[in-house]
């Protein structure tokens, strides 16, 4: 099962240590002084905080939220932001569901509708979602859009759930160095219709692992614009918070 499509560039020897050994950083999830486990052959999605599990890509997106709430680098973000977090499991939802104005959910698929209660979870629909117009400060998603089979729908529908400033900070596959998205599948008549080998990503709910649709580049970048967003592409490389690797990259997509 292939993880991630971007090559690494070579490691540079602080990069082959810590694949090694680990290494010790501030996380910026958790807020604590932390050991992060061996980043072993794939630093985006490795190098666990041995304190909240947060990998590399998740610290990377704690670091952006924390910036955006102007929240420092120590203790548990604490905002009375409204809050979307598209993800209910793992390091940064645990250490983010204190937030009285915090809210979380997953996609069970089809057979549930969006604001439906599975296992205990809010189902949503990122393309179909039961929100009001003008609801959230922040949206975050952490690779999500890559498994939604028409992304735009559901960039729009985050558009206008999110209140006018409000963010969406978000990680993708992206190449960095592409124009064009890239359509590796798409849904026809009902049909998964495959354009490319399929790549299947991990998936905590989906024991065999869920569909990548697309893989994102500057594509991306103006057609979020069309729709009104204004978009920062954050590459993330810092030391101190144990985020590693050449593809730290974090999306922050303003609604004007
Ligand atoms: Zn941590």
């Amino acid at each position: 099962m292939r993880i991630y499509p971007i090559a690494d560039r070579n490691l540079n020897r602080l990069e082959s240590f810590t694949s090694r050994y680990g290494f010790v950083g501030i996380c910026s999830v958790c807020g604590l002084p932390s050991y992060f486990g061996k980043f072993r052959d794939n630093h985006r999605e490795l190098g666990y905080c041995i304190l909240c599990k947060a990998s590399n890509r998740k610290r990377q997106l704690g670091f952006v939220l924390r910036k955006l709430l102007n929240f420092g680098d120590f203790g548990k973000i604490t905002s009375d932001k409204q809050i979307l977090n598209a993800e209910a499991s793992g390091g940064l939802h645990h250490c983010l569901k204190h937030n009285v104005n915090y809210v979380s959910c997953e996609y069970f698929g089809r057979k549930y509708k969006s604001g439906d209660i599975v296992n205990g979870i809010l189902n949503v629909d990122l393309a179909h979602s039961h929100f009001e117009g003008n609801a959230f400060d922040v949206v975050m998603t952490s690779d999500v859009f890559e498994h939604i089979p028409d992304p735009y729908k559901a960039f729009k529908e985050i558009y206008r759930i999110l209140k006018p400033g409000g963010v969406h900070i978000f990680t993708v596959p992206f190449y960095q160095t592409g124009y064009f998205d890239e359509k590796r599948a798409e849904i026809m008549d009902g049909e998964v219709i495959h354009h490319m080998e399929p790549i299947y990503h991990l998936d905590p709910l989906n024991p065999d692992g869920i569909l990548v649709y697309n893989i994102f580049s500057l594509e991306m970048l103006l057609k979020l614009a069309q729709l009104g967003f204004r978009t920062t592409m954050h590459k993330l490389y810092d030391i101190r918070y144990g985020i590693f690797g050449n593809n730290g990259l974090v999306f922050e997509s303003k609604k004007i």
